[in-house]
């Protein structure tokens, strides 16, 4: 018999680039600058979709999408979450919630963090109250030109 419940964990980093939007929890935030790297560079999806493999102790979001595939360049992160949420579903379990910690300097989250919440929830088909944005200001790390997510998900077997 498979396990209730099992948690997943992710972690993710981007660097800042200047003229590029910056997305994150698939909202595009106003700021000067935006996260570089992989698809649209949206590290608060890239986690959550990390978290959920790991609850299945599936591949993670790097072996599934390649950042030196070109088709995921500028990529909605969307496409990554939903891929997940399908192997979570197909593996027998189903999303109960999520708590998420940004790390960044700027811009600040707060103002933000409800569209975040409400975006995400409905990406992942669940209610927003069970899905957390918080955000914290990257004291004594020297990651000023930087932005860190964490996610920590539990999910529950599907009866
Ligand atoms: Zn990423």
């Amino acid at each position: 018999m498979k396990p209730e419940f099992r948690i997943g964990y992710g972690y993710d980093s981007h660097e800042f680039q200047p003229g590029i939007p910056l997305r994150i929890g698939g909202v595009t935030i106003p700021h000067p600058q935006g996260l570089g790297g992989h698809s649209d560079g949206d590290l608060l999806l890239h986690a959550l979709t990390d978290a959920l493999l790991g609850a299945i102790a599936g591949p993670d979001i790097g072996s599934l999408f390649p950042p030196s595939d070109p088709q995921w360049k500028n990529a909605d992160s969307a496409v990554f979450l939903c891929e997940a949420l399908q192997r979570v579903k197909t593996a027998g379990y189903e999303l109960v919630n999520l708590d998420s910690t940004l790390i960044l300097s700027a811009p600040k989250i707060g103002p933000h963090a409800e569209a975040i919440r409400k975006q995400v929830a409905g990406l992942c088909g669940i209610s927003p109250d069970c899905v957390s944005i918080k955000a914290k200001t990257p004291e004594g790390l020297g990651t000023e030109n930087a932005a860190i997510a964490s996610v920590a998900i539990l999910v529950k077997r599907i009866s």
